[in-house]
């Protein structure tokens, strides 16, 4: 429950060398470089580079092409994860699209291709980030008629999958009162499992340490016998997805052969063994090693993670993120890990909820070098890990921010968005000089200030134990909260990020901007909010709109037709996020469900159907995708004899591409 995504709408950057956030850029060679690769329905495909490869050594550049490839081979369990018909459709898609015999000028393939490129997008038939079903709009005689032509048989289920509007429409619904299993088609239960069967399931769980609780059902599918008794399928080299698992191993054996240092060898012989019996209280051991080795320029997330797509908050997705330190920028960024502390002891929270020492938060920025799984095409800008709870205190956590990821997305966007929706040329101005510095402070001090701090209370179980379907929203909102309320402390210019506060109310105006209005751009006219991230930036800007009415702290503007949201009093509003953030972590630390629920359904889930128009109507013309995602840089070995003595990297151009290679070279279920 610890990753960023970029919502930076607002944020066009001009990079120029006297911007004073050039500071804290990495060293990028923006000239030439064509960012944008594709563009289809609500998305555009941008590439990234990696400025520091040719700085590692050949051994290194060795060591995180094994890490990349042990990623790749995972491909197949996300898409298998996500729903249960993908890879059979998947299949039925590459073969149409890499066929000779398949006309591809028709109008027919051109409305078929845009739905395949959103699927391979979503990894999945369902949107990456609203969960819902892509229609079929395309045309379905030609599509089954094509198949048997290349003599492919799609079974009943999957051609339902495709073309019912209605079956398994959404791939995680978490909306109030529904049975969470039941209404999500996400793959990580059997279809007939209830929501209450797996509660019980996991009720009766008991752990032999209980301060120190496994992750249970992280790395399973819940399934039932044939007898009617449920049970976990335990992804591992004997379990389910055996033959990823072994290709996985096998990559990482050959990291472990070329590691940088001692630690990190260690760390992947405990990540394979925990591959190899799927045994939770493993992945727990490897997660300290991990956490704990922190020298070296590469490094990694590899494992089932995040917990976003399953309803209950159990299930973690396969996903990779393979690293270079970023030197300069980490030790620019390095002063916010180490005021930690000061930062806690200074929270607006109670007392009562502070850590006493907030134990070993590493922070650093990083270059991708190459994503997979959950965290590709689509991927997060800041990853903060292990997610155990546990482990988090008595051990630490790692930070980072991924800093050539978050440039490619400053590099391609456009003005368009801030100048249609910012307030007047005082705030473009503001926005295009110091938004991106606001927004990678907000990143960072979310990251690594926010999910660190304040403790639950003695005897209360963890949040998705307690909090439920609200435990992500509320755990993003606490952090952002943080940040929002850090940002605009004295202590940034003391501690030298920041040379004033203008950074601070860009990122103020940008947040309200985007909670109340701009992220409206990415649902459909009537849809609730269902997603955790921007449930909780419409929680946020929401509740602060309301708390400041009387004060006119922001006020809601109409200027011939189009409504601006501008605040009028910063010092006040950061009033207002300190006492959210002590309510937020008051429900976290007593597990208050109800106070969380009453929070999220009154300020997260509804939206303002004019404004949400009015949101449509103006972004319409500018013609950009609310969503991006990325190709990744391609690597290929270069070879003596049988040996791998040095990685090449090449940039590629083409989405779908990428896509069928990627098919052809990682298909292992
Ligand atoms: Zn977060």
């Amino acid at each position: 429950m610890k990753r960023v995504l970029f919502m930076g709408a607002m944020a066009a950057i001009a990079l120029s060398s006297c911007n004073p956030q050039e500071e804290l850029h990495t060293e990028t060679d923006h000239t030439d470089f064509q960012w944008q690769v594709d563009r289809f329905a609500d998305i555009k495909v941008l590439r990234y580079q990696i400025p520091s490869w040719d700085d590692l050594t050949p051994q290194q550049r060795i060591y995180a092409y094994h890490l990349t490839q042990a990623g790749l081979a995972g491909r197949d369990i996300m898409w298998d994860c996500n729903y249960r018909h993908n890879l059979e459709i998947r299949r039925a898609l590459e073969a149409i699209i890499s066929s000779d015999s398949v006309d591809k000028e028709s109008a027919a393939y051109a409305d078929f291709e845009v739905y395949a490129k959103r699927v391979f997008f979503a990894n999945g038939i369902h949107h990456h980030y609203s969960n819902m079903k892509f229609a079929a709009d395309f045309d379905q005689d030609w599509f089954l008629q094509t198949l048997s032509g290349l003599g492919i048989e799609l079974s009943e289920e999957a051609q339902r999958a495709i073309f019912d509007p209605s079956f398994d429409a959404k791939k995680v619904n978490r909306a109030d009162g529904v049975d969470l299993l039941l209404a999500s088609a996400v793959n990580f239960y059997a279809p007939d499992i209830t929501q209450a069967e797996a509660e019980a399931f996991y009720a009766a769980k008991e752990d032999a340490d209980p301060a120190r609780p496994v992750s249970h059902g992280l790395n399973s599918r819940l399934s039932r016998d044939e007898n009617g008794e449920i049970y976990e399928e335990v992804f591992s080299a004997r379990g389910r997805y055996a033959s990823s698992i072994k290709e996985i191993m096998g990559h990482l054996a050959k990291a472990q052969a070329v590691a940088e240092n001692e630690d990190q060898a260690k760390a992947l012989g405990l990540l394979i063994e925990y591959y190899e019996s799927g045994d939770l209280t493993k992945w727990d051991d490897y997660n300290i090693a991990w956490v704990s080795t922190t020298g070296g320029d590469v490094d990694y997330i590899n494992g089932f993670v995040e917990v976003y797509n399953d309803p209950m908050g159990y299930r973690g997705s396969y996903e990779t993120v393979v690293q270079v330190k970023d030197f300069d920028a980490s030790a620019r960024m390095a002063v916010v890990a180490d005021n930690v502390q000061w930062f806690e002891d200074n929270s607006p929270i109670m007392e009562e909820h502070k850590k006493e020492s907030v134990v070993g938060v590493s922070y650093k920025i990083v270059t991708v070098a190459g994503e997979a799984g959950d965290a590709s095409p689509s991927t997060p800008i800041g990853v903060n890990l292990p997610n155990a709870n546990w482990i988090r205190v008595e051990h630490g956590s790692k930070s980072v921010s991924l800093g050539n990821i978050e440039d490619a997305y400053h590099a391609s966007a456009g003005k368009g968005m801030a100048e249609e929706f910012g307030f007047s040329t005082m705030h473009n101005e503001r926005a295009e000089k110091y938004g991106e510095l606001g927004s990678k402070m907000h990143t960072a001090l979310h990251e690594v200030v926010g999910h660190a701090s304040g403790k639950i209370n003695p005897g209360v179980g963890t949040p998705k134990e307690t909090l439920k379907n609200y435990s992500s929203t509320l755990e993003e909102a606490r952090a952002d909260l943080v940040a929002l309320y850090f940002i605009l402390d004295d202590k940034m210019q003391e501690i030298g990020l920041m040379e004033n506060k203008e950074a601070g109310y860009a990122e103020f105006d940008n947040y309200i901007s985007n909670g109340m209005m701009l992220q409206l751009r990415r649902i459909l006219p009537g849809d609730d909010i269902e997603e955790d991230h921007m449930r909780n930036r419409q929680l946020v800007a929401s509740w602060a709109c309301e708390r400041g009415k009387e004060e006119n702290v922001i006020e809601r503007k109409v200027i011939d037709g189009k409504t601006y949201f501008v605040i009028n009093d910063y010092d006040k509003l950061r009033g207002y996020f300190g006492e959210l953030l002590r309510e937020i972590q008051r429900i976290k630390s007593e597990g208050d469900f109800e106070a969380g629920r009453m929070l999220v359904e009154t300020y997260g889930v509804k939206v303002d159907q004019e404004l949400h128009a009015e949101v449509l109507r103006r972004s319409e013309p500018l013609n950009l995708a609310p969503y991006s995602g990325f190709v990744n840089p391609e690597m290929e070995p270069v070879m003596e004899g049988d040996s791998i003595i040095d990685v090449k990297v090449t940039y590629p151009m083409d989405f779908l591409g990428q896509m069928l290679r990627y098919a052809k070279n990682y298909s292992f279920e």
